[in-house]
């Protein structure tokens, strides 16, 4: 008899439509007793050395305001610029490129240099939602800008060279490969199934609890079936929408509340600052109303089994498929008990 605990196989990511191989025999120790905790550098409130706390010089001649809450700027090494123009370029269908114009800004989560998701108060973190908001409300309603995207990279891990709390945001004129794949595998659920796909995932996870490591009045937030990264999650919000803007006050809250407590227990599993690049997906602002289209976030965290043991998506990865060795499930239960 197969047994899914135990033997490879494969899992579907429906949102993707990739495969992921699953090879749990690999991990066949217990896991207790082997993680290491590493004392992360204490990090003051204020780096007069860092280029995000207030009152500090940034490149180009720019000072940050003595900011008190968060703080928006654009990118002083932005990726894409607002004056570049529309244009294609296609020879004998094999070098094709496209050049159009974008925003990318940066957002200070806090004045203080030492903080984290999981550490701000909740008023605070809900300060840095209403941003995200403003920010995708701003950005989106501009015609040159089809789609926002919200991101953020924490630890050295990562390539954030910088502690201090931040987000970036990059708006382009194009929709980005992974959103625009998400948004093919979605149009097709509802146009085949006439119901949303995420929906009907997040009740499945609700029904089942298996892979559910937190929950509020409007968030879940499990570790996919179909994860690929050890400890990846993805936060759903319960009601359907299609994109930040529609949340309430109080799914505001919920949201501030459920990545606090997500970061939360992803810093107790090895005992340090959590290294992950984590973001938004929703719908493009094109105009269009996309009803195809569900809220949600991902977290894609590289550590594997120890603050310092990392997961490196190399070899099979490159050539062939993803691999895991821990089940989603096995992941699930570990954060769950943290
Ligand atoms: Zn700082
Ligand atoms: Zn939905
Ligand atoms: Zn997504």
């Amino acid at each position: 008899m197969f047994d899914w605990n135990q033997d490879p196989h494969r899992r579907f990511n429906p949102l993707t439509r990739q495969w992921v191989l699953v090879s749990p025999h690999r991990t066949e120790r217990p896991w207790q007793g082997q993680t290491e905790t590493q004392d992360a550098p204490v990090q003051p409130a204020y780096d007069p050395a860092c280029y995000l706390c207030p009152g500090n010089a940034r490149a180009g001649g720019f000072r940050n305001p003595h900011y008190d809450a968060t703080f928006v700027f654009d990118n002083d090494f932005a990726a894409l610029k607002p004056t570049t123009p529309v244009e294609g370029f296609a020879q004998d269908g094999l070098l094709i490129a496209e050049s159009g114009p974008g925003i990318c800004r940066v957002i200070c989560f806090s004045p203080r240099h030492n903080l984290t998701l999981a550490n701000m108060e909740q008023a605070d973190l809900r300060r840095v939602v209403d941003a995200w908001v403003e920010q995708f409300l701003d950005l989106g309603s501009r015609d040159m800008i089809g789609y926002v995207q919200i991101f953020e990279n924490r630890g050295a891990m990562m390539g954030a060279s910088n502690p201090h709390p931040h987000c970036q945001i990059w708006a382009s004129h194009t929709v980005p490969n992974e959103v625009s794949t998400e948004q093919e595998s979605q149009l097709a659920w509802r146009r085949d199934r006439h119901s949303c796909l995420l929906c009907d995932y997040a009740r499945l996870e609700l029904a089942s609890r298996e892979r559910l490591l937190e929950e509020n009045g409007s968030f879940v937030t499990v570790v996919p079936f179909w994860a690929v990264w050890p400890f990846e999650t993805m936060v759903v919000s319960k009601r359907h929408l299609t994109g930040i803007d529609g949340l309430t006050g109080a799914e505001r809250d919920d949201l501030a509340d459920i990545l606090k407590r997500t970061t939360a227990r992803y810093d107790r599993l090895f005992g340090v600052p959590f290294p992950y690049s984590q973001g938004f997906h929703q719908r493009p602002t094109d105009g269009a109303p996309h009803d195809e289209w569900h809220f949600h976030a991902h977290f894609y965290p590289p550590l594997l089994r120890s603050a310092t043991v990392r997961k490196f998506l190399v070899g099979y990865e490159m050539l062939a498929m993803p691999q895991r060795d821990i089940t989603p499930e096995r992941a699930a239960e570990r954060l769950r008990g943290v």
